[in-house]
Parts: C-alpha cells; sequence; structure tokens
C-alpha cells in the first residue's frame, strides 16, 4: 500500500490507496476458440500481449528464465502472456554428444529442460498472467530419431501437471520447416493432440504451419477436424518484405476460416537481426490489433542481435532501466505498457485491497506527462556471444529504417475542450488507482488525470472496445472527468503529446 504526495503546478494533488482490481487471468478468463476467435470466458475476443523467452539453451537467455523475470515483465512492461521457447532437437556450444560440452535440447537433456519450462509456468500461473509451453521445434514431423516419442512424453507431462490451470497454453510445434501441412503437420497434430486432451480436455493448443508457421493458409486448406479450442500458429518478422508480401496475405487468407494466435513475432528481419522498418512494424500491429490476436514478441535475452531485447547490462533478476534495453525491447515494452492494463495480483473473485508499489528504476516524480513511452532510440551494443546452430531462416533485404512509430497516436478529433460527460460522479464509492507517470487519478468514478496539448482519454471494456469517449482536445493541465459506466472492471486509456497509457479501474 502506497501513499504518495506530489504537487503540481496546476493544483493537481496526487495522492491516492492503490486497490487491487484484478490480475489477467481474473480479467480474461478461461480461453476457448469461437469460429475464428479466441474469446475468454465472457465470449469476447481475448487479445493476449507479452513476450517470448529465446531457446532456454543458449547463455545470453538461459539466466533470464526465472521467476524474477516472469514477475517483472508482468509488473513493469505490463505483459499478461510469456512464452517458454524450450529447445528441443538443437544444442548451443560444442557437440551435444560431448557429456559437458553444451546446453542441450529436450532430446538430450529432458529433465533440465523440462524444469526449465516448469520454472516459467509455475511463476506465470502466481503472478496470474497467460503462459505458453513451447516446443521449440522447426523437424518434429521427422521421427527417425524419437521426436515425436519425445512430444508425447512431454505433452503428456505437461497436460497432467498443469491442464486445470487456464493460464497455460500449448504450443506443439513451432516452425516447422519446409514440410507439408497434410502430410507431415497434420497427421502430427492429430497424434498430439489427443495425448494432451486425455488429461486436459479444454486449454487452448495452438499448432504451427508450414514454412516455419508463416503460412496458415495451407492449414486452413484442410484444418483439423473433431478438435475444440485449437487454434493455428502464425509467426512473422515485420521488416521482412516476404513476410509482408507473402506470409500476411496468407495470414489474412486464413483468418476467413481458422482462428490464429502469434506465438511469435518480431520488429526485425526474420533471422531475428537487421534493420528495423517502422512503417512495415506499424502495418503488421495495426492488422494484428484490428483482428485482436494475441501475440508474443521475440525475444527475451542479451544477444547482440536487433529482435533482442536485452544488453548484457540487463540483471538476470528484472529492474531493468531504459538503457538495459534495446531498441526492440523499448518498442515492445511501451507498445505493451499502452495497450494492456498495469498488472494487479490474483484475487480469485473480484476486487480486493492489496498494495500496488512502484517499480524500482521508474520516476517516483507525479508529474505529469510520462516520458516511459517515448519511442525507441537506439544504443550502441555491448555484447557478444555464442551464435545459434538452428537459427530461423536469414532474410537478407534490408529496409529503410524510420525510427519514429506511427501507431498509438494521439488525439485525431479536432474537437477541443470539454468532455463528453459532465455527470456527477458518484461520491459513495471510492476505489483508486494511481500511476505517477501520468499523474492519474481514479476515484469515486472520476478520473483526474494531468494532459499536455492534444489530448484523449477513453473508457475501454476489457476487450479494449470503446464504451466512451471522455476526453478529445487541447489540453493544458489537470481535467477532472466523470465515468458513468455499469458496475465492472474497465481500461482508462489515455493518449497525449509523447505518451500513451492504459489503467485498469473498477466502476462501482
Ligand atoms: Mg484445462
Amino acid at each position: 500500500m502506497k501513499f504518495k504526495t506530489g504537487i503540481m503546478s496546476f493544483a493537481l494533488v496526487a495522492f491516492a490507496l492503490s486497490l487491487a482490481v484484478a490480475a489477467p487471468i481474473d480479467d480474461i478468463g478461461a480461453l476457448s476458440v469461437q469460429g475464428t476467435k479466441v474469446v475468454g470466458a465472457n465470449g469476447q475476443p481475448a487479445q493476449l500481449r507479452g513476450m517470448s523467452f529465446f531457446w532456454n539453451i543458449s547463455e545470453n537467455s538461459g539466466p533470464y528464465w526465472n521467476a524474477d523475470v516472469v514477475n517483472w515483465l508482468a509488473e513493469d512492461w505490463h505483459a499478461n502472456l510469456v512464452r517458454a521457447a524450450m529447445a528441443v532437437e538443437d544444442w548451443w556450444g560444442e557437440d551435444p554428444t560431448l557429456s559437458n560440452g553444451a546446453f542441450k535440447g529436450f532430446l538430450y537433456e529432458p529433465e533440465w529442460n523440462r524444469a526449465m519450462v516448469e520454472t516459467i509456468v509455475d511463476a506465470a500461473i502466481e503472478k496470474g498472467i497467460y503462459v505458453i509451453i513451447d516446443w521449440h521445434s522447426h523437424y518434429t514431423n521427422d521421427n527417425s530419431n524419437g521426436k515425436q516419442d519425445s512430444a508425447v512424453i512431454f505433452f503428456s507431462y505437461m497436460a497432467q501437471k498443469y491442464g486445470q490451470y487456464p493460464n497455460v497454453i500449448y504450443e506443439i510445434y513451432n516452425e516447422p520447416k519446409d514440410v507439408s501441412w497434410e502430410n507431415d503437420i497434420k497427421p502430427y497434430a492429430e497424434k498430439i493432440i489427443p495425448v494432451i486432451r486425455q488429461y486436459d480436455p479444454d486449454n487452448l493448443i495452438v499448432v504451427g504451419t508450414p514454412m516455419w508457421s508463416g503460412r496458415p493458409d495451407e492449414a486452413a486448406a484442410k484444418p483439423l477436424e473433431n478438435v475444440t479450442n485449437v487454434a493455428y500458429t502464425f509467426h512473422f518478422y515485420a521488416s521482412d518484405n516476404d513476410h509482408l508480401n507473402n506470409f500476411l496475405p496468407a495470414a489474412k487468407s486464413a483468418l476467413q476460416t481458422i482462428p490464429l494466435f502469434v506465438t511469435e513475432c518480431g520488429l526485425t528481419q526474420s533471422s531475428g537481426d537487421g534493420e528495423i522498418n517502422y512503417t512495415m512494424v506499424n502495418t503488421f500491429w495495426d492488422w494484428i490489433d484490428q483482428e485482436k490476436i494475441s501475440w508474443a514478441a521475440w525475444s527475451i535475452v542479451n544477444k547482440n542481435e536487433t529482435s533482442a531485447a536485452l544488453y548484457a547490462s540487463a540483471s538476470t533478476s528484472g529492474n531493468w532501466t531504459e538503457n538495459d534495453l534495446r531498441e526492440s525491447g523499448k518498442w515492445l515494452r511501451s507498445k505493451l505498457r499502452g495497450q494492456n492494463p498495469e498488472w494487479t495480483p490474483i484475487t480469485g473473485e473480484g476486487p480486493k485491497s492489496s498494495s500496488s508499489s512502484s517499480k524500482q528504476g521508474e520516476s517516483s516524480n507525479s508529474q505529469v506527462v510520462s516520458s516511459s513511452s517515448t519511442q525507441p532510440v537506439s544504443s550502441s551494443s555491448q555484447e557478444t556471444g555464442p551464435q545459434s546452430s538452428s537459427s530461423t531462416p536469414v532474410s537478407s533485404s534490408s529496409q529503410e529504417t524510420n525510427p519514429q512509430s506511427s501507431s498509438n497516436t494521439p488525439a485525431d478529433s479536432d474537437n477541443p475542450g470539454a468532455p463528453d460527460n459532465s455527470s456527477t460522479p458518484d461520491a459513495s464509492t471510492a476505489i483508486a488507482e494511481f500511476h505517477n507517470a501520468t499523474g492519474f487519478l481514479f476515484a469515486a468514478n472520476t478520473i483526474s488525470v494531468s494532459l499536455k496539448g492534444r489530448s484523449k482519454v477513453e473508457l475501454l471494456d476489457l476487450q479494449g472496445r470503446t464504451v466512451s469517449t471522455l476526453w478529445n482536445g487541447n489540453a493544458s493541465g489537470n481535467v477532472i472527468l466523470s465515468v458513468q459506466a455499469k458496475p465492472g472492471i474497465y481500461l482508462v486509456r489515455i493518449q497525449g503529446e509523447g505518451f500513451h497509457e492504459t489503467h485498469k479501474v473498477a466502476v462501482k
């Protein structure tokens, strides 16, 4: 619990009692598939947004596979989804047949790999966010050395242990390479899905698609039959011309008939490296937001490549500052903080009092305009590390870099001035959320927020749909806006010059 006093030039005294509302798992609940959408417990489209860990076998990644990092991603990045990308046939370092020569995938070291996944899954469940158990393979259709048998053992174990937790999503085949949907991937899925369903009748299962999960249209042409709560994988690397020109149209076509889940995506080339083209990045993310498709971005690692979120300075226990984040990490953190509400603890049954302290590395100043969502600033790389022998396909196309994101732009209306809702707040109720970056205060069903310049404040439902626009116009200083809505949990999205923030509030 935290009291904070701040004095602003325009006389907003920002103090607040922080009350928990609900963790993502409480808000969204068990996932299921209805038609072409993955929906939450209330039947509305559920767009999860978060981060994928890099291969667990990398020394630049493995140390981050812990609960501290999961907690940091939930609390500071507002991620409501993490992905445990567990290596299968790959290894890092020397020959995997050497006893101590390598960090080896599940085929070589099953217990070690399984324990790493369990660490992430346990932390995500504890935190009330979603987690993808990712069989991070490119070749599982080939059973010549027992890969499919290992997948049966692995998913059988995971379904028995975690099937009762709605947090868990099974990704049974990361990126099939150069194989047929009908002859290779579909038969594999028909083998693994019943193994999971034997123990877990309902959690979401995501099935890979041809061409590194870039061609879900091939699955759409002959989808799995007699399955429930199954979605299909789409992966994209936004700055890759091939992905823009071929994979994105394939995904749009597939989405006419099957549900998609983006278990992996990046701002960069498909190699995981190369330049970032923000025009293309925004093309992909505008589509993904429009369709409310869930996504996990690649990746949490301090490797020296542009898709990596972290520099080597980033602690393996979280508490990262902006200087610890590479360009991709800065953009993704800003994106997540702009769309996902603040993390709040699990309540199990509705709002409940709890504390919500501010995080280390975040400004404690209660002045208005946040700097936490400014656009990425590139800085020099620092580290080197071993290279994967199994990285994703390389594209060498080079794109013009535009470091300005055009998404999440501020108010688009010319209507200046007054809020469109002037009714009297209900003073008999009070629940407050305070965020010290924007001086946001919600109490007695009124919003007190400091705005500067062209600004827009909207009340959204938990699916991100606008319930009402509370402010849209110019402002300089503190405004108080009344919220009129049915009791329940909502999001307040604030957009202004150089910042965008989303907060979760309970209307009583
Ligand atoms: Mg279940």
